[in-house]
C-alpha cells in the first residue's frame, strides 16, 4: 500500500474544481470485480451506459466515451473533424481555452484566438475575467465570406477563472452570420453541474470529463456529435486511428468498444448516471447555482474581487477569489492545506499566484462548503490578508435564507 505522509484524522477536504470528491456510493461501485470486456455482460452494461450519458449532455445522438482524461477528447474531437491547414476560430476566456489553442497548434490546424485586450485594475487579463463575447465571434464569421474557417472553439465553464459563457449565444452568432463552421464546445468541468443542452444549443462537438461534475475520478472523457459532425469526419485528413469514431461508433452500436474500456470506471459512470437522473438534472443545476451564490457572498464579505467580473457569467462550479497584489495566493493555499488539510485550486496561467478557486461541485453540501470557507478565512487572516468582514457570517446568512428546495431530508 502507497503512504504517503501519517494521514491526518478526519477527510481531506478536496475543493478544488476537479477531481471533485467521489461519493462512497461512486467508489463502492468501482470496487466490484473486473468482467470480460467482450462477454454478454459488458453489452448490457455498455449499452446502458451509451443511452444514459444521452439524457446527461441532452442529446439523441452518439456520445463517445475515451478512456483518457478530457485532453485526450479535445484532441479526439479535432482529430475527427479537421484537416491539417484548416482554420478554426477559437475564444480565450482563460487557461482551458488556452491550452486546447496551443493544442490545436501543434496539431497542424491554422487557428485565431480572439480575446477581449487589455488588463484591468487588477492586473488581470480582461478576456481572463469574462465570459465568451458571441458578437466578436459573430463580427469574425462575417469577414469570412470564403467560408475558410472550419469550427468555433469555445470553453463553457473556464476552470480556470470561474466564467460560465452562454453558448446558445455564440450558436445564435454563427447561424447570424450565415456561416457553415462547426460548433465546437468544452464543457469538461460544467456538465452535470450547469446547464448544458447539446441538441437544443445546437452543438457539434461537446468534450467533457468524468473528475468534475461526474464526481468520477478522472481517466474517461466524452464527445457527443452531431449529425453534421459525423459528416464532417468523414471528409476529415488529420492522421487518427484510436480517436477515430467511425469504429467505435460501430463496436458502440452493441455496447462494446474496439479496445479495451475502462471498465471499472465504467461502473462508476453507471452509477453517477444514476444518481444524477434520481435527482433531476434541474435540481443539480439549481444545488450549483445556490452553492456559487453562498460562495460568492462569502468572497464579497472578505472584499475581495471575485475573477469573473460579469454577474451574468458567475459558474455554478467554481468561484475565483483575486488576492491583493503583492500578496501570493499560493502561499496562501500551502498554508491552509499544512493547517488545515484542505486543497484549494490554484491560478493557472497568465494568473498563477494573483487568485485561488474554491470549488463548489459535485459531491457537496451547505456544511462542507462552510468548512470550506472557514478554512479559506482562517488561511486569509493568518496570511495577513486585510479583509473587511467575515465571509463565513455571510455565507451561512446567506445558506439560512435561502434554503435547498430539493434532496432534504424528510421532517422527522
Ligand atoms: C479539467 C479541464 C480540462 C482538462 O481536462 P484533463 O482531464 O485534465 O485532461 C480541460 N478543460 C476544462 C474546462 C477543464 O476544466
Amino acid at each position: 500500500m502507497l503512504t504517503l505522509d501519517a494521514h491526518p484524522s478526519g477527510r481531506h477536504f478536496l475543493q478544488i474544481p476537479g477531481p471533485s470528491p467521489v461519493p462512497d456510493r461512486i467508489l463502492r461501485a468501482m470496487s466490484l470485480p473486473t468482467i470480460d470486456h467482450r462477454g454478454p455482460e459488458f453489452g448490457v452494461l455498455g449499452q446502458k451506459l451509451l443511452a444514459g450519458i444521452q439524457q446527461i449532455f441532452k442529446t439523441r445522438h452518439p456520445v463517445i466515451i475515451y478512456p483518457a482524461s478530457g485532453t485526450g477528447a479535445w484532441e479526439a474531437a479535432l482529430a475527427n473533424v479537421a484537416s491539417p491547414g484548416d482554420l478554426v476560430l477559437m475564444y480565450e476566456t482563460g487557461h482551458f481555452s488556452s491550452l486546447w489553442h496551443k493544442m490545436a497548434t501543434r496539431l497542424g490546424v491554422k487557428t485565431e484566438f480572439l480575446s477581449l485586450p487589455g488588463t484591468d485594475d487588477t492586473g488581470l487579463p480582461v478576456t481572463w475575467r469574462n465570459g465568451v463575447q458571441a458578437d466578436l465571434i459573430e463580427k469574425r464569421l462575417r469577414e469570412d465570406s470564403s467560408h475558410q474557417i472550419r469550427a468555433v472553439c469555445v470553453v463553457h465553464n473556464e476552470t480556470s477563472t470561474g466564467a460560465t459563457s452562454d453558448i446558445a449565444a455564440v450558436r445564435r452568432a454563427i447561424d447570424a452570420a450565415g456561416h457553415p463552421a462547426l460548433l465546437m464546445v468544452d464543457t469538461i468541468s460544467g456538465l452535470a453541474c450547469a446547464d448544458f443542452r447539446h441538441d437544443e444549443w445546437g452543438v457539434d462537438v461537446t468534450i467533457s470529463g468524468s473528475q468534475k461534475g461526474l464526481m468520477l475520478p478522472p481517466g474517461i472523457s466524452f464527445n457527443a456529435i452531431s449529425p453534421k459532425a459525423i459528416e464532417a469526419s468523414k471528409q476529415s485528413k488529420m492522421p487518427k486511428s484510436y480517436w477515430a469514431w467511425d469504429e467505435i461508433l460501430e463496436s458502440n452500436k452493441t455496447g462494446y468498444w474496439p479496445y479495451t474500456p475502462n471498465t471499472n470506471l465504467l461502473y462508476g459512470l453507471h452509477e453517477a448516471i444514476e444518481m444524477i437522473l434520481e435527482e433531476g438534472l434541474d435540481n443539480v443545476f439549481a444545488r450549483h447555482q445556490r452553492w456559487g451564490a453562498g460562495v460568492r457572498a462569502a468572497v464579497n464579505a472578505w472584499g475581495l474581487p471575485i475573477q469573473c467580473a460579469d454577474p451574468a457569467v458567475y459558474s455554478p462550479v467554481l468561484t475565483g477569489v483575486i488576492t491583493p497584489a503583492g500578496v501570493d495566493a499560493d502561499a496562501i493555499r500551502r498554508l491552509i492545506y499544512q493547517r488545515f488539510d484542505m486543497s484549494l485550486g490554484m491560478g493557472l496561467g497568465k494568473v498563477k499566484g494573483r487568485m485561488f478557486r474554491i470549488g463548489h461541485l459535485g459531491d457537496c453540501n451547505d456544511l462542507t462548503l462552510m468548512a470550506t470557507l472557514s478554512g479559506a478565512e482562517m488561511g486569509l487572516k493568518l496570511s495577513g490578508v486585510k479583509i473587511a468582514g467575515s465571509g463565513v457570517q455571510a455565507a451561512m446568512d446567506y445558506f439560512m435564507a435561502h434554503p435547498q428546495q430539493s434532496g432534504l431530508r424528510a421532517a422527522a
